[in-house]
């Protein structure tokens, strides 16, 4: 009953992000009321996995008492204190200090944000006022890559290369670029991981020498595109493609709002690709979901220069939540709960996806399976060899997603036929052989 009345209220009143206006009208919202672990619970009393850790976010998986606590003591005592005005509070100037001792190279000043979105927007804004105060102001155009998310603030979802994202919104605008994506399955330079990177490269330096080397502020990449449908580059094409930027003096912006806290193995991925973005972004993981905030990193190079550029004038970027105390009270938590273990646990758990995964690859349906760690995806097509997508009649997006759900397992379904798994990192073993063998009998019912 409870649930009837609040799909209709839902109807008539909530907003959505992201979702088919008409299409969730018809379909109904499903409520979930509890969660623990990796475990989350509709209104029906249903115990569903959750393979998607709520989106890619639930790092830490769901009801860690310590959090909450921590939450709690710090709305007790402080609920809020602003940054501006040289204003502040503990919390966030810890969380900034610990952020910057274990980040890559010398990413040294944290700018908190309130989520992703606003994150990406922000480097945007600090990007700008980097090249003005370097005596450049003409670098004020920005390349992505086709099939890349960074959010989708005005701004910030034309660096975003998703049609969903710009049709019927006026974006992109003519300073956002993009080059193609690496995409290995669907490449067409074929599959051979050198030749990608190659063409890559060509293609950067080609567009980059197109809009004129002066005028190239900065190039976005996420160490492995998400919502693009979990496409993982070739080993090397960041490195190779932060080469490209360096040797024109083009920021390079790591964007690590999923990939960023255990999801792919350790705390950031630019760590394992071996560089050092000048700038990097990320959430999600950062507080695990219990309360928003974001993070941009800094270089020590940018910093300065924004420092040196502003002299005794104030930045003029920040929102009033900007470094919220309790979201910050939950990050120094949820940090010690991944270097207390779940670190550990989720690269122990994301061997066992990718191995579970692998197992369906002689699936019919099953034409590639990729992934790093706790990020990992199934492409899907109906002949392997031709590598066809599933017809649209499947509606890979709804109904395989309602048909997961139907066996108590939530994935992310792509629109182009992609299931997307980024469970908690406290997965057991149980909840991924769970993922797994709930994948195979919906793959089942597909064929
Ligand atoms: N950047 C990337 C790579 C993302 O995946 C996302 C969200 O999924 C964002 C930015 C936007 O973050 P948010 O949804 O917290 O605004």
């Amino acid at each position: 009953m409870l649930t009837n009345s609040l799909v209709e209220l839902d109807r008539r009143h909530l907003v959505h992000p992201v979702s088919s206006f008409r299409g969730h009208e018809e379909r109904g919202v499903r409520v979930l009321t509890s969660a623990k672990g990796a475990r989350v619970t509709d209104a029906e009393g249903r115990e569903l996995i959750d393979g998607f850790a709520g989106l890619w976010c639930v790092n830490a998986g769901y009801g860690h008492e310590s959090v909450v606590e921590a939450a709690a003591k710090q709305m007790r005592e402080l609920p809020y204190a602003t940054g501006y005005f040289d204003l502040g509070a503990e919390a966030p100037i810890r969380l900034a200090s610990e952020l910057a001792e274990r980040s890559p190279g010398d990413l040294n000043h944290i700018y908190f944000s309130l989520g992703g979105s606003d994150a990406v927007d922000s480097t945007i804004r600090f990007i700008r006022y980097y090249w003005h105060s370097k005596g450049q102001p003409e670098r004020d155009q920005f390349i992505s890559i086709h099939s890349g998310y960074h959010g989708s603030t005005t701004m910030g979802a034309g660096l975003t290369a998703l049609p969903g994202f710009h049709d019927g919104f006026g974006v992109p605008y003519d300073w956002q670029h993009r080059i193609s994506s690496h995409y290995i399955y669907r490449n067409p330079h074929g599959q051979d991981e050198q030749t990608i990177i190659d063409a890559s490269v060509a293609e950067l330096k080609a567009k980059i020498e197109a809009i004129g080397p002066e005028r190239v502020a900065a190039f976005y990449a996420e160490p492995i595109q998400g919502s693009g449908g979990v496409l993982v580059p070739p080993k090397g094409w960041i490195k190779a493609i932060k080469a490209v930027c360096e040797a024109y003096g083009v920021l390079f912006v790591a964007d690590e709002v999923i990939t960023a806290f255990g999801r792919t193995g350790p705390l950031f991925a630019s760590e394992e690709e071996g560089i050092v973005p000048d700038l990097m972004t990320t959430a999600k993981g950062l507080t695990s979901g219990y309360a928003p905030m974001g993070a941009v990193f800094m270089r020590n190079h940018v910093y300065e220069t924004i420092a040196e550029g502003a002299g005794a004038k104030a930045v003029g970027h920040g929102f009033t939540y900007s470094a919220h105390p309790v979201s910050a009270a939950v990050g120094l938590e949820v940090l010690k709960l991944y270097e207390g273990g779940l670190l550990e646990n989720g690269r122990k758990a994301g061997a066992r996806l990718m191995a579970g995964l692998h197992s369906l690859a002689d699936h019919p349906l099953v034409g590639d399976v990729r992934g790093r760690g706790m990020l990992a995806a199934l492409e899907l097509v109906t002949d392997k060899e031709k590598k066809t997508p599933l017809p649209a009649s499947v509606q890979p997006a709804t109904r395989l997603f309602d048909r997961a759900w139907e066996q108590g397992l939530v994935v992310r379904s792509f629109p182009q036929g992609i299931f997307g798994y980024a469970p908690p990192l406290c997965c057991t073993d149980a909840d991924i052989d769970g993922i797994i063998e709930r994948t195979r009998t919906v793959l089942d019912q597909t064929l």
